[in-house]
């Protein structure tokens, strides 16, 4: 069979049509259910302030361990965008399908794992140089072989879901001139799909998740959510301890999925402390956050979708990458790149959204607990322990901050308590 020529100006039309209205749907729905003011607008504003909550001892520590991580992860990204870059603008890709043989999916499959292969391969030193910091820093309890597990594993995940979606355009492309409209559906269903079956699928392939044991913690919690009105029927302790000393919890799924799950490592603070992070969570669970994330990503990713079929229907990329047709396998690399490119530019703007939700379920924690020192005491405790950036630079806050920093957190805490008349911490 040969590939049916798609970038009919019609079909390129109907795309660029496409991604405008829905591109416009999305940023309507993230402008209006972006909790943008977490506390009233009475609320008295507290500038955040390191030197305030954290000693000159701890806030070095903070600053050497990101000296330390930065740059391979820096390094990590960069390969990342140049990779990317590479099989967007260079024939490269289309001349590894060239010298495949097989039928066309094989030959597009086998393009997805050459080169995956290639730049993991690059990668893997920039990993273990970050591991030996991690290590060093007392962050990571992991031996080399139970990390190589893992990253394997991780791959592994990645460079499936990957090619799902790399064969998906493919054949698409290959059957219907206008793919871009099963392409926009079926990534907003696989999105939807996705984080709805994540905890039961794919958490369970990195740790084990055990119902919290009985007794007065655990009495606490699920006292706590019922005066709240979510309904929880348990809280999930995951094996954290065997990889690292972080702290943290967390809310995944939604519906007959949806959990709340604490790190082993989390249940050594104190009790108190414990349920004002369940109290962040349960702030997750009342405000569905996760299924408010999920379509939102399902409504970006059918965006994605055309703006797929725009670039590589687009003549100046398909001389450049020597493209036939996106129905070829020659047009794997090129997509592979597309795909790699749009995850990391919209990185910024997940976590752009993803700071403002943090900061309602925060100010949920503080109006279930009323507790703003103990708010304050655990937020110092996940800071210390996680040895988390106290203040990142610009670039640094755009690309990895998904939470705000602990100095704006506390200082939230802090207006929060102004603003309540309790005694500030
Ligand atoms: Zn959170």
């Amino acid at each position: 069979m040969t590939p049916t020529v798609t970038d009919t100006p019609r079909g390129a039309r109907g795309a660029g049509w496409a991604l405008v209205v829905l591109g416009a749907v999305t940023l309507a729905v993230v402008a209006l259910a972006t909790p943008w003011r977490a506390l009233p607008g009475g609320a008295p504003p507290v500038a955040p302030d390191p030197a305030r909550d954290f000693t000159p001892a701890q806030i070095a520590r903070a600053e050497s361990f990101d000296a330390a991580v930065a740059l391979p992860s820096f390094l990590s990204l960069g390969l990342t965008l140049v990779a990317a870059g590479v099989l967007v603008a260079t024939p490269a890709g289309a001349r590894l399908a060239g010298r495949l043989r097989g039928p066309w999916w094989l030959r597009a499959l086998l393009c997805v794992l050459v080169l995956t292969a290639a730049v993991e391969l690059l990668r893997w030193p920039l990993g273990m140089w970050a591991e030996t910091h991690l290590r060093g820093f007392g962050l990571s309890t992991q031996t080399w072989p139970a990390w190589t597990a893992d990253r394997v594993k991780n791959i592994a995940v990645r460079t499936g879901l990957l090619s799902l979606m790399v064969l998906a355009v493919t054949a698409l492309a290959r059957r219907y001139r206008r793919w871009w409209i099963p392409a926009a559906a079926g990534a907003f269903t696989l999105t939807v799909a996705l984080s709805f079956a994540y905890p039961v699928v794919i958490e369970p392939i990195f740790n084990d998740f055990t119902p919290m044991p009985a007794g007065p913690l655990r009495d606490d919690l699920l006292a706590m959510a019922a005066r709240d009105g979510v309904p929880v029927g348990n809280v999930l302790v995951a094996d954290a301890s065997r990889r690292t000393t972080a702290l943290n919890a967390y809310v995944s799924g939604f519906g007959a999925t949806r959990r709340i799950v604490v790190y082993d490592t989390l249940l050594r603070a104190p009790a108190d402390q414990v349920e004002l992070v369940v109290a962040h969570e349960l702030g997750h669970a009342k405000a569905a956050d996760v299924l408010y994330g999920t379509l939102v990503g399902g409504l970006a990713a059918a965006c994605g979708a055309c703006l797929l079929h725009l670039v590589v229907s687009a003549g100046p990329v398909r001389r450049r990458t020597a493209t036939v047709s996106p129905g070829d396998p020659g047009a794997a690399g090129l997509v592979m790149g597309v795909l790699a490119l749009a995850a990391v530019l919209s990185g910024p703007a997940q976590n752009l959204v993803g700071r403002h939700v943090e900061a309602r379920a925060d100010a949920h924690a503080l109006d279930l607990t009323r507790d703003p020192g103990t708010f304050a005491a655990m937020q110092r405790r996940l800071a210390v322990t996680n040895i988390s950036d106290l203040s990142p630079n610009l670039i640094e806050y755009l690309i990895y901050a998904s939470h705000p920093t602990a100095p704006q957190r506390i200082a939230m805490a802090r207006s929060w308590a102004l603003l309540n008349g309790v005694r500030e911490p």
